[in-house]
C-alpha cells in the first residue's frame, strides 16, 4: 500500500494554499467545506478563492510565496502552474515535516486526495495513488449511484441510538447483529424514504423488545415508459430488494430483468378489457404478500399515480395499516415526447400541456371537449389508440383545426420505437395503414411539427 487512507480532521486547523487560480479554488473549496482555516498566498486571488477565505475565517496574502508563510500550518497545497516553486513548496514542507499535497504530481505529495463520496457523517474516499485519478473518479461515479444521497442520515440514526444500544447489548458480536438488522430492514428502508420520525419509533419499539410482528411492505414503483436506464436509483433499488415483484403486461422485459433474482414474479397484466387480475384481486394480494412478511415491488409502466391505478391499490394498502412508498417514474408523455423529438411545451407553440385518457366506455368518450381544443395547448392521449377515430372527429367538431399535428409513437423509449405523423385529420388512417399497436401514445398539437427538426433517436423505424 503506497498510502494509508487516515481522514483528516481540520476544524479550525490553519491549511496554507499556494496559488490563487482555478486548481486553488477546487482545493479550496473542500478544505473549507471540512472547516479549515484558509491562508491563500498569491500575486493574485480569484474572487471565489477569496470568498472561501471570507466564510473560513482565514487571511489572503497577495505577494509571491516566502517560506514562513508555512509558519502555523498543519497542511500545505501548493497549486500553481509554476513547477519549481511547487518542488520549492514541497521540499520547505518536508523539510518542516508538515504534509504537503502538490496538485497533480504526486512524486511531490506526501499526502494525496482520493476521490470522495460525500454521504456525511459517512464518507467514502477512492484513490489510485495518483496513478489514475481517473480510474478513481469511475469508481466513485458507481459508488455515487449505488449509494442513495440520503445514506449518511442512517449514520445520524445510529449516532442517536448507540449508546442506548451499547447499554442493552455489552456483547460485541450481540451489538454487531443488531446493527446489520437494522441497516438492512425496514427501519433503514424508513430513513431513507424520508420517514425519519417513522424510523426512529421502530428503531425504539426494538430496543424496547416490542417491536411489532414482522409486517412486509409494498414498494409501488414506477418502471418509466420500457428503456431501462430511464429508471431512479430508488426503483432500482428497491427492485434489488424485494421477495415479490408484482407487474404488468407494460413492464419491459429488461426491466424485470434488473430485480432481485429469486425474487417470486408475478404476472397481473391487464389487457384492455381483458384484465388478466381484476384490480380488486390486486389490491388484495398486495396486501395479503405483505401480511406474510413480504417486501413487495409493485411495478408498473411509466409513473404509477398516471392512469396507473397506483391511488386505488395504496388506498387498500393504508386501509390495512401496511407500511408504503411509492417510488414516481417517468411517465410515458415525457419518455415518448423526449424520444420522438416533441417538446410538450415551446414558447411559441404550447404554453400548456394536458394529459388526457382516451379509454372509452362502452364505446364513446366523455372528455370535456371544449377545453381540449385550444390551439396553444398539447393533448397527450393515454390509452388512445381504440378510441383515435371518435377523439379526432370530436375534436375538430369542436373546433381543433383538421390541420393540428399530430404523432403515434409506439412503444415510446424502447428500440422497437416507431413514430408516425400526420395531421388530426389523418392519424385514424395512419394506424390501419401502419398497423400500430398498444401501446402507443398520440400526441396533438403544433409542437409536432418541431420534430422535423429535432429528432434524434433511431428505435426500430424513424418515420415521417
Ligand atoms: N402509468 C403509465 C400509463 C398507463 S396507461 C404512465 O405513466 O406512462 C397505458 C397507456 O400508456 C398506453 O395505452 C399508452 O398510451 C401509454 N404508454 C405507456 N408506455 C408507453 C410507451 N412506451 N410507448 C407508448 N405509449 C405508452
Amino acid at each position: 500500500m503506497e498510502f494509508l487512507p487516515l481522514f483528516h480532521n481540520l476544524r479550525g486547523a490553519r491549511v496554507l494554499v499556494v496559488g490563487g487560480g482555478e486548481i486553488a479554488l477546487r482545493k479550496s473549496r473542500l478544505l473549507a467545506d471540512s472547516g479549515a482555516v484558509l491562508r491563500v498566498v498569491a500575486p493574485e486571488i480569484g474572487p471565489e478563492v477569496r470568498e472561501l477565505i471570507e466564510r473560513s475565517g482565514g487571511e489572503e496574502i497577495l505577494r509571491g510565496y516566502t517560506e514562513s508563510d508555512l509558519n502555523g500550518c498543519v497542511l500545505i497545497i501548493a497549486a500553481t502552474d509554476d513547477e519549481p516553486l511547487n518542488a520549492q513548496v514541497s521540499a520547505d514542507a518536508r523539510q518542516r515535516g508538515v504534509p504537503v499535497n502538490v496538485v497533480d504530481a504526486p512524486a511531490l505529495c506526501s499526502v494525496i486526495f482520493p476521490a470522495i463520496v460525500d454521504r456525511s457523517p459517512l464518507v467514502i474516499a477512492v484513490s489510485s495513488g495518483g496513478d489514475a485519478p481517473v480510474l478513481a473518479r469511475l469508481i466513485r461515479a458507481k459508488l455515487e449511484t449505488w449509494i442513495p444521497p440520503t445514506y449518511g442520515h442512517l449514520a445520524g440514526l445510529a449516532a442517536r441510538f448507540r449508546h442506548q444500544v451499547k447499554g442493552l447489548f455489552p456483547n460485541v458480536q450481540q451489538r454487531r447483529a443488531f446493527w446489520e438488522d437494522v441497516f438492512q430492514g425496514p427501519i433503514a428502508d424508513r430513513q431513507l424514504a424520508g420517514q425519519g420520525a417513522e424510523a426512529e419509533r421502530l428503531l425504539q419499539a426494538k430496543i424496547d423488545g416490542d417491536a411489532p410482528a414482522t409486517t412486509g411492505e409494498v414498494y409501488l414503483v414506477g418502471a418509466g415508459p420500457g428503456d431501462p436506464d430511464l429508471l431512479t436509483f430508488r426503483a432500482l433499488r428497491l427492485m434489488q430488494q424485494a421477495d415479490v415483484v408484482l407487474y404488468d403486461r407494460l413492464v419491459a422485459p429488461a426491466i424485470l430483468d434488473l430485480c432481485r433474482r429469486d425474487a417470486d414474479r408475478v404476472y397481473v397484466g391487464k389487457q384492455r378489457a381483458d384484465h388478466a387480475l381484476p384490480q380488486d384481486q390486486i389490491n388484495q394480494q398486495l396486501v395479503d404478500l405483505a401480511k406474510q412478511g413480504k417486501r413487495v415491488v409493485r411495478l408498473k409502466g411509466g409513473d404509477p399515480f398516471i392512469f396507473g391505478r397506483g391511488g386505488e391499490e395504496i388506498e387498500e394498502l393504508a386501509a390495512h395499516g401496511i407500511p408504503f412508498q411509492v417510488v414516481p417514474g417517468i411517465t410515458a408523455a415525457s419518455g415518448c415526447a423526449a424520444y420522438a423529438g416533441i417538446p410538450l411545451t415551446h414558447r411559441d407553440h404550447a404554453q400548456s400541456v394536458r394529459f388526457v385518457t382516451g379509454h372509452l366506455k362502452n364505446g364513446s368518450t366523455d372528455l370535456p371537449w371544449k377545453d381540449l381544443v385550444s390551439p396553444s395547448q398539447t393533448l397527450v392521449l393515454y390509452m388512445g389508440l381504440i378510441g383515435l377515430p371518435v377523439i379526432c372527429d370530436q375534436l375538430i367538431k369542436h373546433g381543433r383545426s383538421a390541420d393540428t399535428p399530430a404523432a403515434l409513437i409506439q412503444q415510446g423509449t424502447t428500440v422497437n420505437q416507431r413514430v408516425f405523423t400526420g395531421t388530426l385529420a389523418n392519424l385514424p388512417q395512419l394506424v390501419a395503414e401502419h398497423e400500430v399497436h398498444a401501446p402507443t401514445l398520440v400526441i396533438v398539437g403544433e409542437v409536432v411539427k418541431l420534430r422535423e427538426k429535432l429528432a434524434w433517436f433511431e428505435g426500430a423505424q424513424a418515420s415521417v
